[in-house]
């Protein structure tokens, strides 16, 4: 997975187009985040202790990474991701700046 928990992102597809955020989760195996306040959708739940009053609420759903796109926390333009190896591991770099994301 290119994007991560704590990343900045912006939509792309689906009915929150334009809306950014940050990732929230990251489910790797669905490929899908979760982001606070995006593809909210309404349901319905009944009384329990987490929802005492029941009723309908509501939920922010995850989406498929593929709807999203990196905003760079360094140019803070939307780009893709691109990989770099060091010596141990692999960094994540800003296509555009091609500074190394975090
Ligand atoms: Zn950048």
């Amino acid at each position: 997975m290119k994007i991560r928990k704590g990343d900045t992102v912006l939509v792309i597809a689906g009915k929150d187009v334009g809306k950014k955020g940050k990732v929230e989760s990251v489910n790797d195996k669905n490929q899908t985040v979760r982001v606070p306040d995006v593809n909210m959708y309404k349901r319905h739940v009944r009384k329990s202790e987490q929802f005492p009053q029941g009723g309908i609420i509501d939920i922010a759903r995850a989406l498929h990474v593929s709807k999203v796109a990196l905003v760079c926390p360094v140019c803070g333009k939307q780009t893709r991701i691109g990989f770099e190896m060091t010596k141990d591991h692999k960094q994540r770099i800003c296509r555009k700046c091609k500074k190394v994301i975090t």
